[in-house]
């Protein structure tokens, strides 16, 4: 076995509450009795609609149309009569439209023996307009069209496809779930991927708490001889961010290595299964699997739940709260954001649903920095974040831009360890939006 992989600056190991759900299989969420389906779930421009009040859908039909190359697809999560399309209010406070479906007659898919459609003559490029057809974007959390990071294998083949495994946030198991339940799907939705992409070598990259899901990929590649390469890493945040992640294999001096210069392209375990379900059943990206966690949840759980399914529903498949949570976050607790209305529904963007208690979230007063310096530490990318909020506070955007301010990944790493419990990472990404930085979804 090859020594486990990791990055040298900054980061964080935080506990990690993964053992709450990472032993609990995938169960299925209930069916909606209405989904409202946004608009704009993914980086690029929204969708537009292409059904009206009245219309009657079918489960998986298209009900909104990608806006050009940078945006998606959308599929009605349900089959049933539309109710609305209108405007409606994001979690992160953003507007788009949304289509609101009323579930009601036969589910197309659901239940039902599908055909499986054979892929391996088919050519790269009709394998990506299938993936765009079927609304296929990043799982992860940034919600990149996938067609659209592929077809950058068209014009110039990848070198490396790496397959993120690492799923560093705390609380998620969704995607361990996935590892350990459907391994052989992983698998083949690699083998599409880097046929897609053109890639010469397969990377899988997998956190070393995730142990067991190494022991059964590591199985099942070499059951199939496939030239695919696992590497480990260490259970460290934001281990599995892009950037970091082919920095620490461009570092790497074994088998391993990608050479600095050569073309990568990374996609997470969860993406890499809706690719494969895509390709092979010709299933639009109606459902995901998040985790459902946190201490203020009665039962935390792993499930594969409806686009479109209110979060406040989603809870009450778990049991409910066993108190009233003092923050609700969507995502994880570095990169997700905090929502307050549980009308709020899933989408593909949506990695897990946190729940916490008062007790766990209460914060402190804000302007007692004490100059330990441990924000500065923690900052993977080099930055001084306890020098940037001053400047944001006072105003004095430009000089923080000048101080690096547009090369935070807004990772939350600085805000964790501050023991005066400043709430720096709200600062900066306040700081980024007055200046108008591109965001990471903006990033490939
Ligand atoms: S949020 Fe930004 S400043 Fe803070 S640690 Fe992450 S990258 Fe550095
Ligand atoms: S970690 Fe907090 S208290 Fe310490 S220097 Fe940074 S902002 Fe100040």
């Amino acid at each position: 076995m090859s020594r486990t992989l990791t990055f040298a600056r900054g980061g964080v190991e935080p506990l990690d509450f993964k053992s709450l759900t990472s032993h609990l299989p995938i169960a299925n969420a209930h069916i909606p009795a209405v989904a409202v389906v946004p608009l704009l779930q993914h980086s690029g421009a929204p969708a537009v609609a292409v059904v009206s009040p009245g219309d009657r859908v079918r489960e998986g039909m298209l009900i909104a149309r990608a806006d050009g190359f940078r945006s998606a697809n959308i599929h009605s999560p349900v089959p049933g009569l539309v109710r609305d399309v209108g405007d409606m209010t994001l979690p992160d406070g953003g507007r788009c439209r949304a289509v609101t479906v009323e579930c009601a007659g036969e589910f197309d898919r659901s239940g039902k023996i599908l055909n499986r459609q054979p892929w391996d003559g088919v050519d790269a490029a009709t394998l990506n307009a299938l993936v765009a057809e079927m609304g296929v974007v990043g799982l992860g959390g940034a919600g990149f069209p996938v067609h659209v990071k592929y077809a950058f294998g068209t014009d110039r083949p990848a070198d490396s496809l790496i397959v993120n495994g690492i799923e560093c946030e705390p609380y998620l198991t969704g995607e361990h779930r996935l590892m350990l339940e459907k391994p052989d799907e992983i698998i083949e939705g690699s083998c599409i991927a880097r046929k897609i992409t053109g890639a010469r070598g397969v990377v899988f990259a997998v956190a070393e708490n995730k142990i067991d899901a190494v022991a059964v990929l590591r199985e099942k590649i070499a059951e199939k001889s496939l030239p695919f390469d696992l590497v480990t890493v260490k259970a460290k945040f934001p281990q599995g961010e892009e950037d970091l992640l082919r920095h620490v294999l461009r570092e790497d001096r074994t088998a391993h290595h990608i050479p600095p210069g050569t073309k990568t392209i990374i996609s997470n375990v969860g993406t890499i299964f809706a690719v494969y379900e895509a390709v092979v059943w010709k299933k639009p990206l109606i459902e995901r699997v998040i985790t459902i966690s946190g201490s203020a949840v009665v039962r935390p759980s792993n499930v594969k739940a409806r686009i479109g399914t209110k979060i406040g529903e989603l809870f009450e498949d778990c049991g409910g709260f066993r108190e009233p949570p003092g923050r609700i976050v969507m995502g994880g607790p570095f990169l997700g954001a905090a929502v307050t209305d549980l009308d709020a529904p899933l989408t593909k963007l949506t990695t897990g649903l946190i729940a916490l208690t008062r007790r766990e979230t209460a914060s402190c007063a804000d302007d007692a920095c004490i100059r330990c310096g441990r924000c500065v530490r923690s900052c993977p990318w080099g930055l001084s974040p306890t020098i940037l909020v001053k400047l944001i506070k006072h105003g004095r955007t430009e000089e923080a831009v000048a101080g690096g301010l547009n090369d935070c990944e807004e990772c939350g790493c600085c805000a964790y360890v501050c023991p005066a419990g400043i709430p720096l990472l709200a600062y900066l990404r306040k700081g980024r939006s007055w200046g108008r930085m591109p965001t990471r979804d903006g990033a490939i």
